[in-house]
């Protein structure tokens, strides 16, 4: 491999190893520009034209390298968000712990970056107090060249530049060889690094069970130590964070990955305890819904944090539906306190917006209107607009080993059936689930009616 050294850079980190640059040639690497997104392809040709350095960075040449479809195309530049904004009429600022600019084309949205630099540099006060008293990092707007941009971001494979100026790869931490040997590994100290920004431990899981890498020792090795960190971290952005990790088609390797981390419970802290205390169904519910979810990610159907949610939180609610049964609480107030009470503990870490809890509640509110099924309404129910993912969930329950008493098929042939088939079912249903069975006095029972 042709190398080429640029003199020897030390990381703003405790690490002591030293980094180089190696440049790989066309000739020694796969990515070609016919991968490329045309757009990502025309900002970097219009900076490069501007007299700005410009690169792909990131996932996109991450992805290309391992012969994957990147989802998306990063770029890095020389030139300031106000700069780049400056060349596109379709861009505009975003972000304020992160500036950045977004040039649009159509659907797609072009981020462009510009080159970061390690906070340890930072000299005055305005970028000292960019840090937190933990080491995490509140702002990293500290511009700087390509070399320091490489070098604080998180993993070596992350950290590789393609240009098309030379058409080369750019490896400033070795990444390539990381690649090579599917590592994942942090750039300088790891627990520097989680210090700076804590959710490069959630990040490790997520490139881990996206990639199929090993997450390298020297950075698994910190992470059950520092996972507490995560409290710090503002509950909206770890929702942002929730989503790309269950909702990118390989959750449940990434749940498994949580799990074995102990990162799990920083998340979802009600399920990790109720998994832990071997709640009936709670691990099989959650692992078939993730299940269930990666198949649709990647039959490309569309996905809902409700659904997503519903299924996390559900033995949660389960138990404080049950405790509130034993109140005496009816039915349908005793699901809306127990969703209010899971809700509102869960927001504590990460968010979850109204217009995914309301559907999840509504979720959860059918399924003790899915089992009464006399007279009319069984037809009204299926008009419910939550009834497809209620119906889903009942079989996600029954998938994970609850006794529903063929509620899912009773539904399933209900929906399937012409007019004649619906009314016999409905008349078949003057016994078991249609009527409401004496209320039982077991706590922990897993029920909901
Ligand atoms: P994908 O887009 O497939 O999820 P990605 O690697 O492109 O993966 P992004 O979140 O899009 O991930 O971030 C783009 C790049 O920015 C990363 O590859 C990494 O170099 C850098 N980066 C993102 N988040 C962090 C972080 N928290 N700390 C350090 N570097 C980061
Ligand atoms: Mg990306």
């Amino acid at each position: 491999m042709l190398k080429k050294f640029i003199g020897m850079i030390r990381p703003g980190t405790k690490s002591s190893k030293r980094f180089s640059l190696s440049i790989i040639p066309r000739e020694q690497h796969s990515v070609s520009r016919k991968q490329i997104s045309p757009n990502a392809l025309k900002v970097l040709y219009r900076l490069n034209s501007a007299g700005y350095e410009a690169f792909l960075v990131g996932g996109g040449v991450r992805d290309l390298l391992l012969g994957e479809h990147p989802k998306d195309f990063d770029i890095a530049t020389n030139a300031t968000p106000e700069q780049v904004r400056a060349q596109f009429n379709n861009c505009r600022l975003i972000g304020k712990r992160f500036r950045l600019a977004h040039v649009r084309f159509g659907r797609e949205i072009i981020e462009v970056a510009t080159f970061r630099a390690s906070h340890q540099k930072a000299e005055d006060d305005t970028h000292r107090a960019a840090t937190s008293d933990s080491g995490q990092i509140l702002r990293d707007n500290v511009y700087g060249n390509q070399e320091e941009d490489a070098l604080r971001r998180d993993f070596t494979v992350n950290a590789l530049y393609y240009g098309v100026k030379d058409f080369g790869i750019y490896d400033y931490a070795n990444g390539m060889e990381d690649l090579r040997n599917r590592l994942l590994r942090l750039i300088g100290d790891p627990a520097t690094r989680y210090r700076e920004d804590p959710v490069r431990m959630l990040r490790a899981a997520r490139f881990a069970a996206k990639l199929d890498f090993t997450i390298e020792e020297k950075t698994a090795a910190p992470i059950s130590e520092l996972g507490p960190l995560l409290l710090n971290i503002p509950s909206a952005r770890l929702f942002e964070e929730v989503l790309k990790l269950f909702l990118s088609g390989k959750a449940e390797a990434t749940f498994n990955i949580l799990r074995e981390l102990n990162l799990f419970k920083f998340l979802f802290p009600s399920t990790d305890q109720l998994i832990n205390d071997g709640h009936p169904h709670a691990q099989k519910l959650v692992e078939q819904a993730l299940i269930n979810t990666d198949k649709r990610v990647n039959a490309d159907k569309p996905v809902t944090p409700a659904f997503l949610y519903a299924a996390l939180l559900w033995p949660a609610t389960q138990l404080e539906f049950q405790r509130c049964l034993d109140d005496g609480i009816p039915p349908i107030p005793a699901m809306h306190k127990a969703s209010q009470k899971v809700i509102d503990a869960q927001v504590k870490h990460t968010a979850l917006p109204k217009r995914f809890s309301q559907p999840m509640k509504e979720i959860w509110e059918l399924q003790l209107r899915l089992p009464r099924r006399r007279g009319k309404s069984a037809q009204a129910i299926v008009e419910h607009p939550r009834f497809r993912a209620s119906y889903d969930f009942v079989l996600l329950r029954e998938a994970s080993g609850e006794d529903l008493q063929g509620l899912g098929k009773w539904w399933t042939d209900f929906q399937e059936g012409d007019a004649n088939t619906r009314q016999k079912l409905q008349q078949g249903q003057g016994q078991g689930e249609g009527k409401r069975r004496p209320r039982r006095r077991r706590r922990h029972h897993n029920k909901p009616s």
